[in-house]
């Protein structure tokens, strides 16, 4: 905690004075192009592998970038969050960012045993259509990686269950982007043309 006291002091100081001209249009402008899924890893930071200022991004991180399915009548925080940015916010593009050794790819490729942690558990069978696509495909070291990638897949697939990303998608004014980004390297492959195939 520490830390982020004096990190906090840090950007007050050095940081927020040269960006302060930015800071005071967004305190009454919020109109981020973008939304951003990524997955809440901390080694994986929307804004610093896109660049982006502060505004620029509207950002959902969940464990392992998976987002629910539409269910009428139980919206929760991510589903609420994709209807705000596309409908109110008007984004104009929505990124589903995997990644390298990602945590929870990794439990269910490899078959951990999750019962320490049931919310987890619960949590990740947002992917089991992934996991039951990935499974007779991949082997070995491979299953990880080959799981990240239909992970993204599937939840942009999933996406377009929820109705204002099916509105948006048919008037052309939302374009889908699956990424997966390479923690050692800083790389970024991109499966949108894979998922349109
Ligand atoms: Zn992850």
């Amino acid at each position: 905690m520490q830390d982020l006291a004096a990190g906090l002091r840090r950007f007050q100081r050095d940081v927020f004075p040269a960006k302060a001209e930015l800071f005071a249009g967004l305190a009454a402008r919020h109109t981020p192009d973008t939304l951003f899924i990524g997955c809440s890893d901390a080694r994986v930071v929307p804004e610093l592998i896109t660049q982006r200022e502060p505004g620029e991004l509207f950002v959902i991180r969940t464990a392992g970038n998976l987002v629910p399915a539409h269910a009428p009548f139980a919206a929760d925080g991510v589903a609420a969050g994709v209807e705000y940015a596309v409908t109110v916010l008007g984004v104009t593009d929505i990124v589903v960012c995997g990644h390298s050794a990602c945590g929870a790819m990794t439990a269910l490729a490899e078959g951990h045993d999750l019962r320490g942690a049931p919310a987890v558990a619960e949590w990740l069978r947002h992917a089991d259509d992934a996991v039951a696509r990935t499974s007779d495909s991949a082997t070995g070291a491979d299953r990880v990686p080959a799981l990240v990638r239909e992970n993204v897949r599937a939840q942009l697939t999933r996406l377009t269950t929820h109705p204002s990303v099916a509105r948006a998608l048919a008037r052309d004014e939302l374009t889908l982007h699956g990424w997966v980004y390479d923690i050692p390297t800083g790389s970024v492959e991109n499966l949108t043309l894979a998922t349109a195939a």
